[in-house]
């Protein structure tokens, strides 16, 4: 899990993922499904209690704390469809 504070953390992330384009599902809001070297990892995006945006994915690499391209690449969702919620 990571809490997210800019784009440019995830710049690296989202480099990866628009080269490996996993697949992403969509889960209900705030939660996908995405496609990874050893089938689908759970991606969850959410306001933690004190404001902060926290991502968490079910991968190995989230679990150490790093911005992992299944985030980057639900993010990118999460973030188009949150956009679409406050201008509805
Ligand atoms: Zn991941």
């Amino acid at each position: 899990m990571f809490i997210l504070k800019g784009i440019e953390q995830l710049e690296k992330a989202i480099a990866k993922a628009k080269k490996i384009r996993p697949r992403v599902e969509f889960g209900g809001f705030g939660h996908y499904r995405v496609s990874g070297s050893k089938g689908f990892y759970t991606v969850v995006c959410r306001k933690d209690e004190r404001g902060y945006k926290t991502v968490a994915c079910t991968c190995k690499g989230a679990e150490k704390g790093l911005v992992c391209y299944h985030a980057a690449s639900a993010l990118s969702l999460h973030v188009g469809l949150a956009k679409q919620r406050l201008t509805a």
